[in-house]
């Protein structure tokens, strides 16, 4: 019994989080997190055991220490593929397409990863490339031009090239594009700031109120 528990105890376990090596003891947490299969899963009879869509959970194991980071990680990494569920949908629609075909695909990802590719040759351009909502904001501000070069200069074709030249054409508004989203984002933040004012006022003023009738204000 004794020995069993030793055995037990001294199995290391990694990290969700940092990946590194810990003993499962009271410095490891277990942080459940949901997912979604990706692909429909059969059985060597041709039973199928998992339908994509459906929802599993996992129980992550990650240290205390990491538990609030690795949370955030999993919520952030949602909201990225959301936000790449919408981009794809997007650029599907604009150029009626049922697939994305793969290279552009990649060239999007990488653009994320902050890579550009010039002449096949890929570069560095960014630490962090734009979010995928960027990415969409600027195809939006763009749309115009991507139309108009689609009827013109691509004769309404929709292969790996003319998407290529649509997305270069997206990538020169994604500075606009975020000028203009770090403009929202202030706008926001002051109206915010405008309501806390707001509020302050009113409960400072509210004292001196009688009732709302009271006309001697104005006298
Ligand atoms: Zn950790």
């Amino acid at each position: 019994m004794y020995s069993k528990e030793v055995i037990k105890l001294a199995r290391p376990v990694k990290c969700k989080y940092c990946n590194e090596f810990s003993m499962l003891d009271d410095s490891m947490t277990i942080v459940e997190t949901q997912h979604k299969y990706a692909k429909d899963k059969f059985d060597p009879d041709g039973k199928k055991i998992r339908k994509k869509g459906e929802t599993y959970s996992k129980k992550n194991k990650v240290h205390k220490k990491c538990a609030t980071l690795f949370q955030k990680k999993v919520e952030d990494t949602k909201i990225e593929n959301e936000n790449w569920d919408v981009l794809c949908k997007y650029i599907e629609k604009l150029h009626d397409l049922t697939v994305i075909p793969k290279s552009n695909i990649t060239r999007l990802k990488d653009l994320r990863a902050g890579f550009e590719t010039k002449n096949g040759e890929r570069i560095r351009k960014w630490r962090t490339g734009p979010d995928f909502s960027l990415m969409l904001d600027a195809y939006v501000l763009s749309e115009l031009t991507i139309r108009n070069s689609l009827k013109n200069k691509l004769d309404g074709s929709n292969d790996v090239k003319s998407i290529n030249y649509c997305i270069s054409i997206m990538i020169g508004k994604l500075n606009e594009a975020f000028v203009r989203r770090r403009n929202r984002e202030r706008q926001v933040q002051e109206q915010k700031l405008n309501k806390e004012v707001t509020i302050i006022e009113e409960i400072s003023y509210t004292p001196k109120k009688t009732n709302s009738n009271d006309i001697s204000d104005f006298l």
